[in-house]
């Protein structure tokens, strides 16, 4: 589950991380509050959307001028964001964070996942921070210091202090960065992140001799779904309006749906299967419209939700249904397939394998429907032949 970056600011702020004060606004004609409440000055106006690549974009804008935060909170609200990560659509922005703009003399990126091929959390800095962090990640990886973190043992301070001599702090500033890094390390675990990072995290610009200060100005998380269930307030924060459609609603009824961009719908059973599914359906040509498992205790109902979902997506030229029945009957899903043909109707074709428990009866059921749709397939090759010679 992904967060706004103001509700990433709450959480840091909480924490006792360095973060600027904000207000967050949802319509033009509460900027001049916002502005007031946050004692004017010179302000940052951002785009509170889950897509990153907002400053690029033109929903991160500078202003001091109260007419223009507004002017700018206005487009923003009004024109969806396109960005790097946001396809050629765009996203729709509803809300805009207020923030007292800050003199930046250096910007670091500090960030924090999941090595999956070490089988622990790693923590990475970089003295190149800002937004071409993607560019340097790609052609300057060597320009990224990280180090990995024992499960058990935590993060030492040892590592903490390699991670900000490699950003080239000292005194003040990496004893700041260094509690900072440590924050960002405590809420990842506490709250079972699989991504926490801050970029920029900047040094400010010193004023009157004074040195400059590290302060928290984009802050991104993402936590596992599946670990969700331990966290009630961070639940609280989800924005169903950031979310496919069709996911939200797979999601009501326990189905793990994921939509992909090709044109071969698949309604599997089992994540393996559905993977193995996937790869056959490329191996013979073809491209999958979407990941769908159904899992194991499936009923008539579930399934008949499923090819509504898949159905609905009009990229979709054909379908591919593969059933393992072991816990799953093959005759529920027969007589879902049989009530969906009823209640949608197939106009493209639907080829099916099934195989497993009650196969014998669910075979019977679909030869006496009649759906002119359907296809038979022997096994998941030719199934698979079959529904890519239909798209093709
Ligand atoms: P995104 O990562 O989506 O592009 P950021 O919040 O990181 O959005 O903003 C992009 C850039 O805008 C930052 O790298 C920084 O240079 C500038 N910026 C963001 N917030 C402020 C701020 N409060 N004061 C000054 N500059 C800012
Ligand atoms: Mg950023």
């Amino acid at each position: 589950m992904k967060i706004h970056e103001y509700q990433a600011r709450q959480i840091l702020q909480a924490a006792g991380a360095p973060v600027p004060n904000f207000e967050v606004i949802d319509t033009p004609d509460q900027a001049a509050a916002a502005v007031k409440k946050l004692g004017g000055g010179n302000l940052v106006v951002k785009a509170q959307v889950h897509a990153g690549g907002r400053g690029k974009a033109g929903y991160v804008v500078l202003s001091d001028k109260p007419a223009d935060i507004e002017a700018h909170a206005r487009r923003m609200l009004s024109v969806p964001m396109v960005s790097k990560q946001t396809g050629p659509q765009g996203v729709k922005v509803s809300k805009i964070l207020l923030a007292p703009a800050v003199e930046i003399d250096k910007e670091y990126y500090i960030g924090m996942v999941i090595d999956r091929a070490k089988g622990c959390p790693v923590i990475m800095v970089s003295k190149e921070g800002g937004v071409e962090i993607e560019e340097v990640a790609a052609k300057n990886p060597d320009a990224i210091i990280k180090e990995w973190i024992h499960p058990h043992l935590g993060l030492q301070a040892w590592q903490v202090r390699n991670l900000t001599a490699a950003l080239g702090l000292t005194g003040e500033a990496a004893k700041d960065c260094g509690k900072t890094i440590e924050t960002l390390a405590r809420i990842f675990m506490e709250k079972d992140c699989s991504l926490a990072e801050i970029n920029p995290l900047v040094m400010t610009k010193g004023t009157g001799g004074a040195p400059g200060k590290i302060m928290a100005i984009d802050a991104k998380f993402t936590f596992d779904d599946n670990a969700l269930f331990r966290h009630p307030e961070l639940e609280a924060m989800f924005d169903s309006t950031e979310e496919n459609p069709f996911e939200l609603r797979a999601k009501a009824a326990n189905l793990s749906y994921i939509a992909l961009d090709g044109n071969i719908g698949c309604l599997v059973n089992g994540a393996g299967l559905a993977m193995a599914t996937m790869d056959i359906i490329k191996l013979h040509g073809g491209t999958p419209a979407n990941f769908l498992d159904v899992g194991g205790s499936v009923t008539k109902d579930g399934a008949i939700e499923a090819f509504r979902i898949i159905l609905a997506d009009s990229k979709v030229k054909g379908v591919l249904v593969n059933i393992f029945g072991g816990i799953a009957k093959c005759d529920v899903i027969a007589d879902a397939l049989i009530a969906a043909a009823k209640e949608i109707g197939f106009k493209i074709p639907v080829v099916v394998r099934l195989e497993g428990t009650n196969v014998e009866k669910a075979r019977q059921m679909l030869e006496e429907a009649k759906i002119p749709a359907l296809i038979g397939a022997a096994d998941l090759t030719d199934a698979a032949k079959k529904v890519c010679k239909a798209v093709a």
